[in-house]
């Protein structure tokens, strides 16, 4: 896999978020919904409009995504990040070419967090983040549906990620593909994790579809992405999370 050009990251990307986004779209929303749609989250379905808004802001967000690794990666700009050409010092055999990943996602999650409520100030709301917030009912294909200036914050994880800590472009590719899985999820309209999962040992502390289905539907609580931890310390999370949880896996047809 190489990327040499803005183009091959453009095609990376919008690939990325198509391909995932409409098998989940094309599996939940057309194959099964007859069969599951009395457990989706919120019973009612997207219109076009909505649609159309989530794929349209998606692309100009893949746009500006591409830009980001063509300037930090094809410039001289890359000297100054700790990125390296595999299998430089850090090759599969070395415990931290596996410990990146799960360092990655914590970054990621904490980055996310504080960004993300600090878009809810009713000073930055409007500009940055109302755009998200359109999908009350969101959609797979919400996943990149930004404000051109959120895309712009939620891009800053890859300098940052790329400042910090040596990564190579196999640490990129999965955790952008994982990154992308999980954010189709957290909009998918239905949860996957089994009943009770909210109330087990490692569900009271990792991200589900309800939960942030919810932040999409009450605009408060939820501000996590793939950890509940943030929201657990700083009392955000909803009190009603664990009722609304437990509610949509207990519906009967
Ligand atoms: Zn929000
Ligand atoms: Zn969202």
């Amino acid at each position: 896999m190489h990327a040499n050009s803005w183009s091959d990251f453009l095609l990376l990307i919008g690939l990325r978020y198509f391909i995932i986004a409409s098998m989940a779209w094309l599996f939940w929303y057309v194959i099964f919904k007859k069969r599951i749609s009395f457990r989706k989250i919120q019973l009612k379905f997207p219109s076009n409009k909505d649609y159309q808004r989530e794929i349209l802001f998606s692309i100009a967000t893949i746009f500006i995504f591409s830009l980001v690794p063509t300037v930090l990666l094809l410039t001289p700009i890359r000297q100054y990040t700790q990125f390296y050409t595999y299998p430089g010092i850090y090759n599969a055999h070395t415990l931290y070419f596996w410990l990146a990943f799960p360092i990655m996602y914590v970054v990621h999650d904490t980055y996310f967090y504080f960004t993300h409520r600090l878009m809810h100030h009713p000073k930055l709301f409007k500009a940055f983040h109302l755009l998200h917030h359109k999908s009350t009912n969101p959609s797979p294909f919400a996943a990149f549906a930004f404000h051109p200036l959120e895309a712009i914050v939620e891009a800053g994880i890859f300098p940052i990620l790329l400042f910090i800590m040596p990564l190579c472009k196999w640490h990129l590719f999965a955790f952008f593909l994982v990154q992308m899985v999980y954010n189709v999820y957290g909009h998918l309209g239905w949860e996957v994790y089994p009943k009770g999962f909210n109330k087990s040992w490692i569900g009271r502390w990792v991200n589900t579809s309800v939960n942030h289905n919810q932040h999409h539907h009450y605009f408060k609580g939820n501000y996590s992405l793939y950890f509940l931890w943030w929201d657990r310390i700083f009392g955000t999370l909803r009190t009603d999370y664990d009722q609304a949880f437990q509610e949509v896996k207990s519906r009967k047809k």
